[in-house]
């Protein structure tokens, strides 16, 4: 995932678009840019991945002059593109993935467009979508005609010097959200950047939605398209910042709520203290602790100057390295003690295995129950980013031991009253290496949400997206799933051999 902020004030604007930035730092780690718009443009763009948003920015921020700007801290690429536009100059940052991104480069360059920014893909996405947004009538009809051209997901900021457009990914999958202070108006993919910079959130784009934020204040510029709002549930469970509401739910109060739904399934375990593997885990670990009445401790902490999230570099190296230094065990509080462990989520469970159930073990904790927030993951996200390859899954990978083979249709695995999925549980705690292992379930899910079901992509752990928002990727898998349901193999034929 990346993170956008943008702004337009008073007065000059770049002290607060970088702490503004800076708040979204936790999406992305390869590249941070700021673009700010006085007489003429300003752009700085720095590689995140050996250094913090703000260390890099520190110095260059103070030269930019400005009163209208544009940041973002991006998980893929050098971002804002700068463009030349028969619509005049502009600068743009996206939030997002586009599926078809190769078709659709390929298209424009036989139209004679080309691309400038390729560096480590052959397409910069930003890139593309500023193209293609140059092929509408104006900016706003451009970005409607981007939104229908692209699979996948996009929420985009754009500068000019009309101000700053800002428009949320059709489907809803990211958010925007606008907020206005005394000195100007300001909009974010992170509420938790408003407080401390003195905004007051005033509205959450609809999806499909597109506004302008200037000197004149909130204009909208189209409408959200209404039937399809499926923002992802992992800014819930796991990558939204606590601090942070979308669609008018809080993150931290979420978790807690989903917490105490785990804590209600877990009558028959004794444990002497309730934790979370940090940051995420915490405030479901809290909520746990809440509902079963059993402490909330810190067996493990973590030293966060330094270390960003595990999870969101590219390379496995890097995450496993985070992984494994960031987390610190305390002897004191995990010896002689039997230990309730809340995570957001497993992926492939090598982190949680061997950097922090390790830990616990090796501190002398007596058992260690494990309690993900999220039903297990069964999809990899192709929509903005989350989980890499089908393969990787610690559900994937029980299901292929299981089976011998992995399957097109899982669906007997996503049920959790089903035999299969209690043996796929058990397979998974076996590979961790943990006294129990219980899952969240997918209605305890949505309830700790709050918000109703259709409005929340669950696509990672039901393998499903409401018509019209479904990705190509998406699409195939489902239309696998759905063909390998009508041949269901007769008894006694192998397998193997039908798909
Ligand atoms: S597939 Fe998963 S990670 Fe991707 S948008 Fe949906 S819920 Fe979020």
């Amino acid at each position: 995932m990346s993170g956008i902020f943008g702004v337009v004030s008073k007065a000059d604007c770049a002290e607060i678009l970088l702490y503004g930035t800076d708040y979204h730092s936790h999406l992305g780690t390869e590249y941070g840019g700021l673009a700010v718009l006085g007489r003429e443009f300003t752009r700085h763009i720095h590689d995140l991945r050996q250094s913090q948003f703000k260390s890099k920015f520190f110095d260059g921020y103070k030269r930019m002059e400005g009163n209208k700007g544009i940041g973002v801290v991006s998980a893929f690429e050098e971002q804002p593109i700068y463009q030349n536009s028969r619509f005049g100059p502009f600068c743009i940052a996206t939030n997002g993935i586009i599926e078809n991104e190769e078709e659709l480069a390929a298209k424009l360059l036989k139209r004679g467009i080309s691309f400038s920014e390729v560096s480590r893909k052959t397409v910069n996405t930003t890139e593309l979508i500023a193209k293609l947004i140059c092929q509408g009538t104006d900016l706003v009809d451009g970005i409607e005609r981007m939104f229908d051209a692209i699979e996948g997901s996009c929420s985009l900021l754009l500068l000019n010097r009309t101000g700053v457009y800002a428009a949320r990914d059709r489907f809803g999958y990211t958010t925007l959200t606008v907020g206005r202070s005394k000195d100007g108006w300001a909009v974010t993919t992170e509420s938790c950047a408003f407080p401390n910079l003195g905004f007051e959130a005033v509205k959450c784009l609809e999806p499909g939605e597109i506004v302008l934020i200037n000197e004149d204040g909130l204009v909208q510029q189209r409408p959200g398209r209404g039937k399809v709002n499926q923002i992802c549930t992992f800014l819930w469970i796991y990558t939204g910042f606590p601090a942070s509401d979308y669609e008018g739910v809080n993150v931290e109060t979420a978790r807690e709520r989903s917490g105490r739904f785990l804590a209600k399934r877990d009558k028959d375990i004794h444990v002497d203290l309730v934790t979370g593997v940090p940051d995420s885990g915490i405030a479901h670990g809290l909520g746990y602790a809440m509902e079963s009445g059993k402490p909330f401790r810190r067996p493990l902490v973590k030293y966060t100057p330094g270390y960003g999230r595990s999870y969101t570099p590219p390379s496995q190296q890097t995450r496993d390295l985070i992984a494994k230094m960031k987390l610190i065990p305390i002897r004191d509080v995990i010896e002689g003690h039997s230990i309730v462990i809340c995570e957001d989520s497993i992926v492939r469970g090598t982190q949680l295995k061997n950097f922090a159930i390790k830990k616990l073990w090796d501190g002398g904790a007596t058992q260690i129950h494990v309690r993900p927030a999220c039903p297990p993951l069964m999809f990899p996200c192709i929509f903005n980013l989350s989980t890499r390859s089908i393969g990787e899954l610690a559900a994937r990978r029980a299901i292929g031991a299981l089976e011998g083979h992995d399957l097109a249709d899982v669906s007997p695995y996503i049920d959790h009253t089903s035999e299969k999925y209690t043996r796929m549980v058990d397979w998974i705690a076996r590979d961790l290496g943990v006294t129990t292992l219980r899952y969240q379930t997918v209605d305890d899910m949505v309830k700790a949400i709050g918000l109703p079901r259709e409005k929340l992509c669950l696509y990672c752990w039901t393998g499903h997206c409401p018509k019209g928002a479904c990705p190509k990727a998406a699409f195939d898998i489902m239309e696998t799933t759905r063909s390998s349901r009508r041949r269901q193999p007769a008894e006694g034929v192998d397998q193997q051999k039908l798909w």
